[in-house]
Parts: C-alpha cells; structure tokens; sequence
C-alpha cells in the first residue's frame, strides 16, 4: 500500500508552516462591497460593482427578495436611503424585491439600466415610506435610487475637460481610502480671480452631479478663454462614499459639508492644503458647490453679503428663477452660521466671496438640468465683473 497522497500533501503543507516564514500580508485593496449575493435556483441579486449599497439581502421566495437599506451611521443628517444592486434572472417570471428602509424613508424612484438602456420603474410604497416593492424587468439589469455616477465617470469627465481645454487633471490628494482625489485646473495660472467649482461631497447627490458635469462642460467648451479667470474644479470630494454607495458620510463615518474648518478628513484637508498653496496674486471670488435636494434652490449669503456681492448675485441669478423650461429655481438667502463646517459658510467667512450651494431637485428632469446648468455657467463669467468695485 502507498502512502495516501492526501496525508502526504498534508504533512508537506505542515513542514513548510514550520520552517517557513509566513510573508506579511499583501495590501489589501480598499474594499467595495463585492461578495454579497442572494441567489437561487433562477434569479441573483449581486452588490459588486462601485455605487452598489451595502443592503442586507435576504431570500423569500424562489423570485423574491428583501433588501434592508441602512445608513452607513446613523442618526443620518437629511436622510438620503441610497440602493443599487445588480441581478440576473432566468425566464419572465416576475422578480420582486422589497426595499425595507432603517434610518429612512423611500425617497428615490428606481432607475434601471441594461445594456445601454435606462427608465424609472414603479416603486409600490407602504408602511409610511418604510416599504417599498419593485418588479424588476426580466433578464438582467442594474437597480438603482439614482443614476449610478462613480469615480470612474468624474475621471471620464475630467479627461474631456482636460482634452477641451489642454489642462492637465492632477490629484489634490487622497481619500480615506487610498483613492485619488482628482481635479482639473483651466484657464491662464496667473489668472487673478479664481472659481472653484466642488461636486460629491454627498454620495446620493447625482442630480447635482449631473448640473456641474454640463456647467463644467460648457465652460470647458467656451470660445476666446476665460480672460483673468481659471477654474480650479473638483467633481469627485468623496470618491470612498460613492463607489461603497453611503448615504452621506465619507469612509472616515463624517459628513464633509460639516468638516469645513474643522479639517479632520483627508477629502477636505486636500482641497485647503492646495488653496493655501496659492500664490499671493491669485485669490478666490466664487465658490460653487453642487448637491442635491427635494427643491431646485440655490442657497445664497443673505444681508451680510456685501453690496459687490450682492450685484453679483442680481447679475447672476437674479430674474432667472422661471427663465429655463422644466427648471425653475428659488434664491434662498441664509446667513452664515459661524462654525456650521459648510464649504458655503467657510468660503464665505475665510476668503468674503460669494458662495453658493447649487441644489438640484432629486427628481429634476435631467435634460432641463443639463440645459439650465449650461446657460447658467455661460452667464457666469459676465455676471462676474459685478464683483469688481
Ligand atoms: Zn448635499
């Protein structure tokens, strides 16, 4: 009889754990919530992809399935209950899937993608908002609160803008997670008057994201230059909450529209440490910054805007409230609210320019958007000589 060739292995595996020092472990990559599946005989609902939420999935029924939708911490500020999974499904047989909200109500009507084609599907909502019930289409597709908008699409963006106007994208830094914080700089570099432009802080925020892809755009796309003006443009503030699908926070569990000023967070601290670079002849006159609300709104200062100020925001904005079809927008005023760790506020208070929270409507008809953010970011440039005494 031979040696059984299981044992053999067996007792070579335990030889070289003996005299062989384990290496230390490879680095792992920062992790994206690839694993979780629920699956059965005929259907699979898959979370492996940047943007998927980090649901709990559950299997009830041969060709139905519960997903429990939870904050990444709680208590959530202005709850944004952030879904998307992908899923597989043999024959037409209806699938459902029952989204069960923890920290939230339903908010996001689903947007479904496959294979190039998109549209909302119906969600049936009960228990107060706390339930809501999709029928998937058959075969197989991506579900999702909205458009799923990740890193890798800011990077598509950037690379146009740099092709369209010959600037480099450069990385301002690091997220939590090792990921890169990129960004573009365009116009002339000893261009005195600077605007910056800032997108996803907040992870669920895609119809803002939309409005700054097509302002962005149409800037980069602008005949004759920028004159004195350059743009520095950061579309992607944090790039860890978006690709593991949070509701709000960054990877460091905090909300980076509360961490101006405070600086605690690498996605925030990047976009400080490259402004404190900034040579002396060089200063900010605007911050914009792009988020996502129920309303179109444009969160403005109030009386303590200066008189400059305040003829930037009448050239700007001002009279252009019903002027773009499918998007009209409301001015709203609010004063600083010293230490609140807004971008608004802390741009307002470091540098006494004009600072602006662009909210776009969640459900915002998206080509009205993209319109309205093209001819608002051609108007800027003029509006801007109001600033200058
Ligand atoms: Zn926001």
């Amino acid at each position: 009889m031979g040696i059984d060739i299981r044992y053999a292995w067996a007792g070579l595996a335990l030889l070289a754990g003996a005299c062989v020092q384990a290496p230390p472990p490879a680095p792992t990559p920062s992790p994206v919530f690839a694993g979780t599946v629920c699956r059965t005989a005929t259907a699979s609902l898959h979370f492996d992809f940047d943007g998927a939420s980090a649901s709990t999935c559950a299997v009830t029924g041969e060709r139905d399935f519960t997903l429990l939708v939870t904050p990444e911490h709680a208590p959530p500020i202005n709850p944004s209950p952030w879904y998307a999974f992908r899923y597989e499904a043999q024959g037409d047989a209806p699938v459902t899937v029952t989204l069960r909200y923890l920290g939230g109500s339903h908010r996001y009507a689903p947007k479904w993608r496959s294979a190039g084609e998109t549209r909302e599907l119906t969600a049936e909502v009960s228990d107060k908002g706390a339930k809501a019930v999709i029928a998937l289409p058959p075969g197989s597709g991506i579900v999702s609160a909205q458009e799923v908008v990740t890193p890798a699409d800011a990077a598509t963006d950037l690379a146009r803008w740099s092709a369209a106007t010959g600037a480099p994208v450069f990385t301002l830094g690091q997220s939590y997670d090792g990921r890169a914080i990129e960004a573009i700089r365009f116009g002339r570099r000893d261009a005195p008057r600077l605007v910056i432009l800032l997108g996803r802080q907040h992870p669920p925020e895609v119809s803002g994201a939309i409005a700054m892809e097509a302002f962005v755009d149409a800037l980069a796309e602008r005949a004759g230059g920028f004159g004195d003006v350059q743009f520095l443009v950061v579309p992607m503030l944090n790039p860890d909450g978006t690709a593991r699908g949070h509701w709000r926070a960054n990877r460091g569990a905090i909300d980076l529209n509360r961490d101006w000023g405070a600086f605690t967070q690498p996605e925030t601290r990047a976009v400080k440490a490259w402004l404190d670079g900034l040579p002396s002849g060089v200063r900010p006159v605007l911050m914009l910054d792009f988020h996502s609300t129920r309303n179109n709104l444009f969160y403005v200062q109030g009386d303590e805007a200066s008189p400059a100020q305040q003829r930037f925001l009448a050239a700007w904005l001002g009279g252009q409230e019903q002027v773009f079809a499918g998007y009209p927008f409301t001015i709203e005023p609010r004063n600083a609210n010293p230490g609140s760790g807004t971008a608004k506020n802390w741009f307002f208070e470091t540098y006494a320019i004009p600072a602006y929270t662009y909210e776009v409507a969640d459900d915002a008809d998206r080509s009205a958007t993209r319109a309205a953010a093209r001819a608002l970011a051609q108007s800027l440039l003029p509006a801007l000589d109001a600033l200058e005494d």
